[in-house]
């Protein structure tokens, strides 16, 4: 996707602070962080949504383990919050899909 921002720090075009990398997945600091950790696990390949990714399972899971274990790193016992902004009305921006990964605060429900 030769417009996606995401796509773009995935091949490195467009620089990020990279925190992980494997073959399937990335994870980056967000560029305007809501927590003190703040960080965005994506597929390298472009998915724009969490449904279309479903069609895989096996990045699904990668993408969740990967959230897990920077969200248990940087929560430590006080835990952490993922998040999948899905489409217009889910508060997804950046159309390529990316798993918010929160901590560091105590997090407050029901989200806005
Ligand atoms: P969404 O609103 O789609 O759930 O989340 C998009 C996230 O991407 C936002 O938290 C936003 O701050 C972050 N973001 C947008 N552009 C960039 C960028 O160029 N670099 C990084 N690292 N994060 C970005
Ligand atoms: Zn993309």
């Amino acid at each position: 996707m030769d417009d996606c921002i995401f796509c773009k720090i995935a091949t490195g075009a467009i620089p990020a602070k990279v925190v992980y990398r494997d073959d399937s997945v990335i994870a980056i600091a967000d560029l305007n962080p809501q927590a003190p950790t703040h960080l965005l696990v994506l597929p390298v390949a472009h998915h724009a949504t969490v449904v279309e990714a479903s069609e895989d399972g096996a990045l699904i899971g990668r993408l969740v383990s990967v959230a897990s274990q920077l969200g248990k790193q940087h929560g430590g016992d006080g835990g952490f919050r993922l998040v999948v902004n899905t489409g217009p009305d889910g508060g997804q921006t950046v159309g390529h899909v990316h798993v918010h990964v929160l901590a560091g605060r105590h997090m407050t429900w029901p989200p806005g």
